[in-house]
């Protein structure tokens, strides 16, 4: 019989998957029937999902031994009460060098100072400091998991002092990492610059607040690719009002899109960018959804597996 995979993750994408989708099937000698629709709920094996397919209901789909998210974030899934299957997250190549080459260009933006000269062509030779070089500006990243550890990586291979912050200890060769309420407040103090790569959690809700926002640099820069809820805006904007931030650029918001009426639209120390840091490309998350399925038909652990207390 052949393995039933549902492609639940929204219309629009269906074309961009398909082919992929199956040459990956075929590549890992998977017999899987793919289709964008499921009249049997109760036949699907598999449910490729992401939150942009919107409301869904998961308790028809019993039988289902895996829902497979194209999405490294999963709040949107894994706070839905219907959803009983083991949950897998994306963690892809494609997506984690997507992720450090915003991450990198972002962080070299500001560092270098480049809207100085963009701005500036106005006959005025600025050459006024030395410029910094990167062993001098202390990066921090909250988050050392599959994107804030490649993250860091890339940055410390320019030289930066790059600290990273995670729930749990971890040794990251060339990052000085740090964990617990203690290692936040320290790495708060060194930042520079500011990388935010948590997930959206309970705990990670408003996490930059207006006091951990003050423990840092005056005029630091934040750079937030994560998600939206782990900052407390009006805290960053009192922040940015006040100069203890220099700049925040945000890839992702409470609200998406941003609303055109946001403070944050306009404000001269805030750049917005819509949520495109790091997307999910087919060609290579197919490989990874026909793995996960290749394992899970083999008795083998599933990759990236969602922790529903832990909520990522
Ligand atoms: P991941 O591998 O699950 O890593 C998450 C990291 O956050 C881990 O190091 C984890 O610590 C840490 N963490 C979680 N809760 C924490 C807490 N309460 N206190 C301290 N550290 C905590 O996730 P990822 O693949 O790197 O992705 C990170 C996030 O990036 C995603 O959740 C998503 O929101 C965002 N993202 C954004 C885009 C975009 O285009 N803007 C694209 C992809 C992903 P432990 O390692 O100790 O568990």
């Amino acid at each position: 019989m052949p393995i039933n995979v549902f492609f639940a993750a929204g219309a629009e994408s269906w074309p961009d998957y398909q082919v992929p989708l199956s040459n990956a099937f075929a590549e890992a000698g998977l017999d899987a029937t793919l289709s964008d629709s499921a009249p049997d709920p109760a036949s699907v094996d598999y449910l490729i999902f992401s939150p942009t397919r919107g409301t869904f209901d998961f308790s028809p789909y019993r039988n289902c031994k895996a829902v497979l998210s194209l999405w490294a974030g999963v709040e949107r899934i894994v706070t839905n009460p219907t959803l009983t299957q083991p949950l897998c997250r994306m963690v892809d190549r494609e997506l984690t060098e997507g992720m450090v080459e915003y991450v990198v260009g972002h962080v070299l933006r500001h560092h270098l100072g480049m809207d100085t000269h963009i701005r500036g062509q106005d006959g005025v030779w600025r050459h006024a400091a030395l410029p910094p070089i990167a062993r001098q500006r202390r990066v921090v990243i909250l988050g050392m998991g599959a994107l804030g550890s490649a993250a860091g990586q890339a940055l410390a291979a320019l030289n930066f002092p790059v600290t990273g912050w995670s729930r749990t200890q971890k040794t990251i060769p060339g990052i000085t990492c740090l964990w617990g309420e203690d290692g936040l407040r320290a790495a708060l103090g060194r930042a520079d610059i500011l990388v935010t790569l948590l997930p959206s959690t309970p705990e990670t809700e408003s996490l930059l607040n207006g006091a951990r926002l003050g423990l840092m640099p005056r005029g630091s820069v934040i750079i937030n690719p994560g998600r939206g809820p782990l900052i407390d805006d009006d805290a960053l904007l009192a922040a940015l009002d006040s100069g203890q931030i220099g700049h925040a650029t945000l890839d992702v918001f409470r609200i998406e899109p941003l609303p055109p009426e946001h403070p944050y639209w306009g404000h001269p120390n805030v750049t917005v960018t819509p949520h495109i840091a790091a997307d999910t490309r087919a060609g290579s998350a197919a490989k990874v959804v026909a793995e996960n399925i290749r394992r899970s038909e083999a008795g083998e652990p599933l990759l990236y597996l969602v922790d529903r207390a832990r909520g990522y």
